[in-house]
């Protein structure tokens, strides 16, 4: 419980002498009332009056000070060529590599991408395009967009293009063409509708 000291009256010279010296030191009201045993108004007077700034918000003891990339780095083995191994939680369900950022369960995928692509969040599920299983080196992932247009350039390194302009069923080929990891050219729409009409009848 806080003591209050009546407003207006002053405080005794001792007093304000550790109260300046606690200001000087930047501590907060809050602590300084409590160190002091005064009203926190009376220290927040005391400060504007000797014209000394608020002292800073100190960050919650709990709250997570690490950025993403640092928590990220926590949990990552490099290996040859570039890859990163994670090392951190998985999910028990799929095994998905997963990490705690600001209290939120996140994928280590979808962090990755963003470390990689100055903070901005992914379209569609994350990747790794690179020929390491698992692996989550930023540079590595892939977001849907990413992915369709390096798998595109594959398709056609590979002489796998296609030149149709849309699917058997009418999918125009620019918006719904996707490509497998190499380079097979497909429809994604109607691969989405025939994994749902086999989940339908299963
Ligand atoms: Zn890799
Ligand atoms: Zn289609």
């Amino acid at each position: 419980m806080e003591q209050t000291t009546p407003i207006g009256r002053p405080l005794s010279a001792p007093l304000r002498k550790q109260l300046a010296a606690l200001l000087d030191a930047g501590a907060s009201n809050r602590a300084i009332a409590r160190e002091l045993g005064i009203d926190r108004n009376t220290a927040a007077r005391y400060r504007t009056s000797l014209g000394v700034p608020v002292a800073p918000t100190p960050e919650p003891a709990n709250r997570c000070t690490l950025t993403p990339a640092q928590k990220f780095a926590q949990f990552v083995r490099p290996l040859d060529g570039g890859h990163l191994e994670w090392t951190g939680r998985r999910t028990s369900s799929s095994g998905t590599p997963v990490l705690t950022i600001n209290g939120r369960t996140v994928t280590a995928r979808s962090t990755g991408y963003r470390i990689a692509h100055n903070d901005r969040a992914p379209k569609g599920y994350v990747t790794a395009e690179c020929d390491y299983e698992g692996c989550v080196a930023p540079e590595h992932l892939q977001d849907e967009p990413g992915r369709t247009r390096l798998r595109a350039q594959l398709a056609a390194l590979t002489g796998q293009e296609s030149h149709l302009t849309e699917c058997a069923r009418g999918h125009a080929a620019a918006e719904h063409r996707r490509y497998g990891p190499d380079g097979f050219p497909y429809c994604g729409t109607c691969q989405n509708e025939n994994k749902r009409a086999q989940r339908a009848a299963a």
